[in-house]
């Protein structure tokens, strides 16, 4: 009886401290023990890009603040492929975590590259697994399934425990012709179906687009074909991380007996990982952008990182014709890559429309199949459901629409159990019918220039504020008897400097004060606080009335 009084314990568990609810900042864990001593798996600490809603932050990071206090007991960090919102976050939490790293050689390569510019890049333990490969993490069994994506290696993780097992897909698609790496190993998944699958965590980025998405190597024959055909200079935009789009660019620029001009340290990395691990050749010729101005227009291909419109990225300064050694001119040929991510849009038109405006001809995925996604779409999720053949679905990668449509995908798939779940929600997987049994403490973290700070309670909410009111800071100096020893100063930043009638933001803002402080009976006016509140009440009512804006005030009370 002893041994099933152990065994009822004992828990083989699920959760997500980023991923569910959203595309990026992927962070997930397999756990096993009971409860108060259970080992876990994290499989990838990714990323994510802030919006409009976070001005100034520089990435948005999931919380470790629970996987801190759990430190000792994690096994170990596994990696799935080498893109931003799957190992971004290693930069930055890898010291408070200290745990071994788990990757493909060249997703280790990737990881290499990206620690030099950290101050601990011999202290990680990086432990390779090729693709395909087996290896114990902690309580797991875990093997590595070659799956296919946008870049080298990815892998589906299977995670074989004492009471059952689990199929982590990370990101993937189906593509028999991916141009980086073998294809997705259908037989392998096959048998995993046959063997038994208890437990499919996947992808749901793609869940509400029907049918099956269109091979890597047909948008490397449109690139092709575009490159060959344009008569003048043309420049490409992707992601650096899309080894694959690199790739296709990079044989495409050989082709037509042109030049690849590298412009971005993102893309230097890349192309140096990609040759180090043989999926470019290592005579592959790339030149730098200082090159540029020498080669003849009909020479030229240009990779250039910034397709999402980033503002100091190649693309955005190319448009704006200040970039230190690429320039365009009419009838050159911008080819973007890319699929614009939700929020940057605008930024995106922005680069666009200033290429547009110069008579330099734009392509973008709407006029040409220059573009493909890395995850499944309807059809593949499918064929992937027929293979393995699950007993509980787990959708994650997805904001809530996604989730839902993958869901509900699963639920006519005939698979027995779907759990909806969000970041946070710890789940067991066995014993018994799988559920929600207990919540993780999960947010996120603001990379604010060189410090990481909780996004509760952030002074990000009080920069949000400044961006839509601006700010008005005064000063007074009081005697010891309460009078004013000068005149108040004050400074306006972030509003119109004149009223509708022509007064002085600044004046007007001092008439207020000195108003509001000859309402206060002097003997009062010992109370510094008191005084600084009243003055700040009529500031920004003064404001408020003539501006219609309520700014973010602060009043300095020196008293001699
Ligand atoms: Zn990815
Ligand atoms: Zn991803």
């Amino acid at each position: 009886m002893a041994s099933r009084k152990s065994r009822q314990e004992t828990d083989f568990v699920f959760a997500a401290l980023g991923g569910i609810g959203e595309i990026g900042m992927n962070l997930y864990l397999y756990g096993f023990g009971p409860e108060e001593d259970r080992d876990w798996l994290m499989i990838d600490l990714g990323i994510t890009f802030p919006t409009e809603v976070e001005p100034g932050v520089d990435v948005i990071l999931p919380d470790v603040g629970f996987l801190e206090e759990e430190r000792r007991n994690i096994a170990g960090l596994l990696l799935t492929h080498a893109h931003e919102d799957h190992y971004g976050a290693i930069v930055d939490l890898w010291p408070r975590l200290q745990v071994p790293i788990y990757a493909t050689p060249f997703t280790a390569e990737m990881l290499k590259a990206k620690l030099k510019e950290t101050g601990f890049a011999d202290d990680v333990p990086i432990h390779v697994i090729p693709v395909g490969g087996t290896r114990k993490i902690g309580p797991f069994e875990i093997e590595l399934v070659a799956m296919s994506h946008s870049i080298p290696e990815p892998s589906a993780v299977l995670i074989r425990s004492p009471l059952g097992n689990a199929l982590h897909t990370g990101d993937w698609k189906l593509d028999e012709t991916p141009l980086t790496s073998a294809a997705t190993d259908e037989p392998r998944l096959r048998n995993i179906g046959d063997a038994g699958l208890d437990a499919l965590i996947c992808d749901s980025t793609n869940a509400m687009r029907e049918g099956i998405s269109p091979s890597e190597a047909d948008v490397a024959q449109h690139l092709a074909r575009l490159i060959r055909e344009a008569p003048r200079r043309v420049a490409v935009t992707t992601f650096a991380s899309n080894v694959a789009r690199i790739i296709s660019v990079a044989k495409a620029t050989r082709d037509a007996g042109r030049v690849l001009v590298v412009a971005g340290r993102a893309m230097y990395r890349v192309i140096e990982a990609a040759q180090e691990t043989g999926y470019l050749d290592k005579d592959f010729r790339f030149v730098p952008d200082t090159e540029f101005s020498s080669l003849p227009p009909s020479k030229i291909v240009a990779l250039c990182t910034g397709s999402q419109g980033e503002p100091r990225a190649a693309m955005a300064r190319i448009a704006q014709e200040s970039h230190p050694n690429i320039s365009l001119d009419a009838g050159d040929h911008v080819i973007f890559s890319s699929r614009t991510i939700p929020g940057n849009e605008r930024a995106v038109s922005r680069v666009q429309n200033s290429l547009s405006d110069r008579a330099i001809e734009v392509i973008t995925d709407q006029d040409h199949l220059v573009h493909v996604s890395g995850h499944p779409r309807r059809g593949e999720l499918k064929q992937l459901y027929s293979w393995v053949k699950p007993k509980l679905s787990i959708p994650m990668h997805g904001e809530g629409r996604h989730l839902e449509a993958h869901a509900e995908f699963a639920e006519e798939m005939g698979v027995p159990q779907v759990l909806r779940i969000r970041n946070g929600d710890l789940v067991r997987l066995a014993p018994g019918e799988p559920r929600i049994i207990d919540e993780l403490p999960c947010g996120r973290l603001y990379r604010d220039g060189s410090v990481v700070v909780s996004e509760e309670g952030s002074h990000v909410r009080d920069r949000r504020k400044l961006s839509f009111v601006g700010t008005v800071a005064l000063s007074v100096v009081l005697s010891d008897k309460g009078t004013l020893v000068a005149e108040p100063e004050a400074a306006v930043i972030g509003l119109a400097e004149e009223t509708a009638e022509g007064e002085p933001v600044e004046d007007l803002v001092i008439d207020a004060a000195i108003g509001a402080l000859e309402s206060i009976p002097r003997p009062r006016r010992k109370d510094a606080k008191m005084v600084a509140d009243a003055l700040r009440r009529a500031i920004r009512a003064a404001v408020n009335q003539k501006l219609g804006k309520k700014p973010v005030c602060s009043v300095l009370v020196t008293r001699l």
